[in-house]
């Protein structure tokens, strides 16, 4: 907090450089920012000499692409609800155990979300709604996740509860609402199980639509709770524009987005290209990208709901081609089926977005043993104060 007043003040230059992160005071505990206490640009050396370390033997690592805020970037915002010594908490796990650190405020998160997750709690009393207790599996609000778009400012609010029924939901919604009319959806998404997972499979509409609107690279995009969307909109903008830039697209060719999300790069790139298929297995992100499609009149866009690696592997006997293909797997990287079946798929460009970099070099052999040349290794930070990186790399095939 000490450190936000620093920022806004005048008479120092508001400069990456004054950026240190010290101030946050869950540092301790939290362990959610692992760099906080390192100045930004430190982080940003530190980063670019690990890509370095990771990636540096097949290329050149251009260097890293930072913020000019490092600050309140999450777009996305999840707080644990609990019950502690006669009282509703909300914040985030402590590192390595399942005890809640309470978090009021925190400096990577945007800030009406961070408001929104306080009303919440303070409204628990009035409405006799209990907290989830893990110990005993009783009570009721287990998380809340607040989404809130940069481009149309809309926010949804997703209430994680281990029954789906709430007391008084209207009169509740209705409180929240009247506390922050910026508000547009409220869903109650319902997680019986006792599980490390946020969300539940069922979701049901408290409030609005059930889903909220963003724009990305002049493409608009409808995303529901399930739907998985980055968190950072400064940085994704960037990092798509570089995955584009690396596509080298002219108009003509057959495009593959593999892992595609709500069709975020498909639908991009399909501006660009003749045709674009999206693969990806979360089927209401499969909706909203067909839903988005529609939206921006994309009617060269399709997207299939299989598993990225089975739907290569039968493409790919099929006897079928791709120019071009965009690949962003979830952490744990792609797998040999899939990527074997990318390499007789034969495109002449693969662009692989990875916010894993140790799976990312992982996979990076397999294609490199297998006709293909790194041509490009951007990083952008989309995750200032922790250790993650996410990396985008141009690969084009070896001319025999
Ligand atoms: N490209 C999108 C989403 C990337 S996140 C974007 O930038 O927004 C990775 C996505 O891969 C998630 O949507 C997840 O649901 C999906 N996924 C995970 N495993 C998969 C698999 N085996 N096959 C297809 N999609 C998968």
């Amino acid at each position: 907090m000490k450190k936000e007043n620093n920022l806004s003040n005048p008479n120092k230059k508001k400069s990456v450089t004054a950026v240190k992160g010290k101030g946050c005071p869950y540092m301790k505990k939290c362990g959610g920012c692992q760099y906080i206490d390192i100045p930004y640009e430190k982080q940003l050396e530190q980063k670019q000499a690990e890509m370095k370390k990771l990636l540096g033997k097949y290329g050149k690592v251009e260097p890293i692409i930072g913020m000019k805020d490092p600050y309140r970037y999450r777009h996305k915002v999840h707080a644990v609800f609990g019950y502690e010594k006669g009282g509703a908490v909300s914040g985030i796990y402590e590192e390595k155990s399942h005890r809640i650190v309470k978090i009021d405020r925190c400096m990577i998160e945007h800030e009406k979300a961070d408001e929104i997750i306080l009303s919440v709690r303070n409204l628990l009393k009035s409405f006799k709604i209990r907290t989830y207790d893990e110990k005993t599996d009783m009570g009721l609000l287990k998380h809340v996740v607040v989404r809130v778009s940069k481009e149309t400012g809309q926010i949804m609010v997703i209430l994680v509860l281990r029954s789906p029924i709430l007391p008084s939901k209207n009169n509740f919604a209705k409180a929240l609402v009247k506390l922050h009319p910026e508000i547009s959806t409220i869903v109650i998404n319902v997680n019986e199980k006792r599980t490390t997972m946020v969300l539940g499979k069922r979701d049901i509409v408290l409030y609005g639509k059930g889903y909220i609107e963003d724009s990305l690279c002049g493409v608009r995009f409808r995303l529901s709770p399930q739907s998985f969307y980055q968190i950072n909109p400064v940085q994704t903008e960037i990092l798509y524009g570089k995955a584009m830039e690396m596509a080298k697209l002219t108009g003509k060719e057959t495009v593959v987005d593999a892992y595609c999300g709500i069709g975020t790069i498909a639908l991009v790139a399909a501006q660009k290209a003749k045709r674009v298929v999206g693969v990806e297995l979360n089927s209401e992100a499969v909706k909203d990208a067909r839903e988005n499609a529609k939206r921006n009149q994309a009617s060269n866009a399709s997207f299939v709901c299989q598993d990225a690696g089975k739907w290569m592997v039968d493409m790919a006997s099929r006897g079928e081609t791709a120019d071009v293909v965009f690949m962003d797997p979830p952490r744990s990287g792609s797998d040999e089926a899939f990527l074997s079946s990318v390499c007789k798929l034969s495109p002449s460009r693969i662009v692989y977005i990875s916010c894993g970099p140790d799976t990312l070099a992982r996979d990076l052999g397999y294609l490199t043993r297998h006709g293909y040349r790194v041509e490009k290794l951007q990083p952008v930070d989309m995750f200032p104060m922790t250790s993650h990186c996410e990396v985008v790399a141009g690969l084009c095939k070896v001319k025999k």
